[in-house]
């Protein structure tokens, strides 16, 4: 048995892996990384055990920090990140899920006031099982990952 890897091993950097297929787009934008200087590549719909389907995002000689690690597991919760060194795993960044996310994601009810008002965007995270719900603190409604990861500010 071969196994050859789909990407591209990196020397030092980060390696955000298990994001559900789909989504690798979004957390470059939720992290600006199209605006930045490092190196990235990406993976999508490689064969996964745990999610049938993944993406992979790799970041030559950058480290997330904790704050954004945390923000990617709302948009991909089984997420695994890791940190590598001379092409070596050295750390494996632990990931919460924020209980809430501020002025990232705009609100998709086209009613709600943020549409209309200079605010700030907030949503509470809510999980129900393996969803996460987005809940609004100015229109009051729910919406679920698909909806807001379109609405990246
Ligand atoms: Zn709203």
């Amino acid at each position: 048995m071969t196994k050859t890897l789909s990407v591209a091993a990196i020397q030092h950097g980060t390696v955000i892996d298990h994001i559900n297929s789909g989504q690798a787009l979004h957390i470059i934008r939720l992290l600006d990384l199209q605006k930045k200087n490092h190196k990235v590549t990406i993976g999508l719909n490689l064969p996964s055990k745990r999610l049938q389907y993944k993406d992979i995002i790799k970041i030559e000689n950058h480290v997330l920090s904790n704050d954004e690690a945390n923000e990617v597991t709302v948009l991909a919760p089984l997420v695994s990140i890791n940190i590598i060194d001379n092409f070596e795993v050295v750390k494996k960044i632990n990931t919460t899920l924020p209980s809430h996310i501020v002025n990232v994601f705009a609100c998709p009810n086209p009613a709600c006031i943020t549409q209309s008002e200079p605010v700030e965007t907030y949503f509470k995270i809510e999980t129900h099982g393996n969803r996460v719900n987005f809940f609004c603190r100015y229109c009051e409604k729910s919406f679920d990952r698909n909806q807001v990861s379109e609405n990246i500010k």
